[in-house]
């Protein structure tokens, strides 16, 4: 896992000053780097029980449309707000730098549905929070809450609230 870290490139004072950007368009274009990458993922999740994957905007797009496809699933996507055509619903969050709202098709997820949920990273759970609360007003079950990492010192965790979270890479403060 650590060869895949030296994959990621940091970018400091991104977006905004203070911020220590992961930016995985790095890991993303390396060929062997990003099929280790998905093969883990479809190891972690190959014996549970998955209906369907939704992704968040904009990284998770890379990333679960290949984990939706090697595990024969349908993907869905939770957007930024305005760009779904049909009826949404809206969660609006706070993140680690602002504030922004994610919206998802309300007949993307039925009543029952097993859901993964996938992004490219956790920081302080705002997104993915909110992404389980759609899932969840829709009547689907949080089987799984995906990421490429998860920056620990940010307890996105626990905002996530006891649901079933992976990561492939843990990164400190310092990192
Ligand atoms: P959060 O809601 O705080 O967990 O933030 C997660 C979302 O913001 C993900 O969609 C990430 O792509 C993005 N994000 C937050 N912090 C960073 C960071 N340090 N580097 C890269 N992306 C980040």
């Amino acid at each position: 896992m650590e060869a895949l870290k030296q994959k990621i490139r940091n970018v400091p004072d991104f977006p905004i000053p203070g911020i220590n950007f992961k930016d995985v368009t790095t890991l993303f274009k390396d060929p062997s780097a990003f099929r280790m990458a998905v093969d883990r993922f479809v190891t972690e999740y190959a014996d549970k029980s998955i209906d369907l994957v939704a992704a968040i905007e904009a990284r998770g797009f890379i990333l679960a449309p290949v984990l939706a496809y090697h595990m024969g699933m349908g993907i869905v996507p939770l957007r930024k707000p305005g760009k779904l055509p049909a009826e949404t619903r809206r969660i609006e969050y706070d993140l680690e730098y602002g504030t922004d709202a994610l919206e998802m098709h309300l007949d993307a997820v039925g009543p029952g549905n097993r859901v993964l949920i996938v992004d490219d990273l956790l920081a302080t759970g705002g997104t993915a929070a909110a992404a389980c609360q759609l899932v969840e007003d829709a009547g689907g079950i949080v089987a799984g809450v995906g990421f490429l990492i998860e920056l620990s010192f940010l307890d996105g965790r626990k905002r996530l609230d006891g649901r079933p979270v992976f990561s492939l890479l843990e990164y400190g403060s310092d990192e």
